[in-house]
């Protein structure tokens, strides 16, 4: 079984836009948003900002408290959105009750996107245009393209249709043309549904719901979900993902928990934030960019 690991995928991608970086005459700057003090969107919002300054990018978080209202949080990103200093602007979710979260993305600035999520860039990622791509549905397609695994042709079920990742990544996939399922929460055996797959990925949220019963001999699986199942004796979360372990010896591939697809959706955000950055600023030639694709 071929271990699809994360981080080496992840470095590849740093490595890159240090080099772009290095000929930008500007620094891009990211702004991540949190409302509230949910530990795992603290955790989460903390690797974000390390790595945005481990790679040389400028980077704040603006926190808020829980009580903060939809409004307080709209004319935030109306200021986010008028600076020219602000290349990327990401809004952690989940959000307090209070806030339409859809309402939220609807007032970023597309072009500030790097999280990828607005109706802008969710569009053109459908339509196959130019677009900040969501950054774990594009972690995961780097991550197949680096350990050449085929897409083409192939079928792909995709359990989980969130707006976050089982959507947007159908959309990436379908460019790949492959033969795309979406499943989800209403969707009739399952297992059946899920054994069609050459390419199998859980994104849902619920620790082993994928069985080794469910999962084609030889197929590749990736595993999107993150479950935090107790905590160590050093009180760190215990992380596992939707896949169970026993399908480790049915596959021929899989992304491990964690270490697999969570390294390559920060990548992919601070790959946004300069993409972002040399669209609104002017940009080196288009060689350089493929490079960097
Ligand atoms: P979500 O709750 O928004 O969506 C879950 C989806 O799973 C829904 O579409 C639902 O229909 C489906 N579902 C629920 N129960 C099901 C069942 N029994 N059978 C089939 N489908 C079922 O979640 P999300 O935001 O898309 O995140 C999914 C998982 O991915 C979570 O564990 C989350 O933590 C993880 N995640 C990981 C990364 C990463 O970088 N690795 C990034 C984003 C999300």
């Amino acid at each position: 079984m071929l271990e699809l690991s994360g981080p080496p995928v992840a470095e590849a991608v740093y490595q890159e836009l240090q080099t772009l970086l290095a000929t930008l005459p500007y620094v891009p700057h990211l702004r991540v948003v949190r409302l509230g003090d949910d530990p795992a969107s603290v955790a989460y919002v903390r690797l974000k900002d390390r790595q945005a300054k481990r790679l040389g990018l400028s980077s704040q978080v603006d926190v808020f408290p829980e009580s903060t209202s939809q409004e307080e949080l709209l004319a935030h990103i109306a200021r986010l959105n008028a600076d020219p200093e602000v290349d990327g602007i990401l809004v952690q979710s989940p959000v307090p009750r209070q806030v339409d979260f859809n309402a939220v993305l609807e007032a970023i600035d597309p072009l500030k996107d790097v999280d990828g999520l607005t109706p802008v860039n969710a569009g053109r990622m459908w339509m196959g245009l130019e677009a900040l791509e969501s950054c774990t549905p594009a972690g995961v397609m780097r991550l197949l393209k680096h350990y050449q695994i085929p897409l083409a042709g192939k079928e792909v079920v995709i359990v989980g249709r969130s707006n976050l990742v089982g959507k947007p990544l159908a959309a990436l996939m379908l460019r790949e043309h492959a033969t795309v399922t979406l499943a989800h929460s209403r969707t009739q055996d399952l297992a059946a549904v899920c054994r069609r797959a050459d390419v199998l990925v859980a994104a849902v949220g619920k620790a082993g719901l994928i069985t080794p019963e469910m999962v084609r001999p030889g197929a590749v699986v990736v595993d999107v979900g993150i479950n935090r199942v107790g905590q160590n004796e050093k009180g760190r979360d215990i992380l596992v993902g939707d896949v169970a372990p026993g399908v480790a010896a049915v596959a021929s591939a899989l992304t491990p928990v964690p270490g697999g697809v969570g390294p390559m959706t920060v990548a992919m955000l601070l790959y946004n934030t300069v993409i972002a950055a040399m669209r609104r600023r002017g940009r080196p030639t288009g060689e350089r960019l493929q490079a960097a694709r």
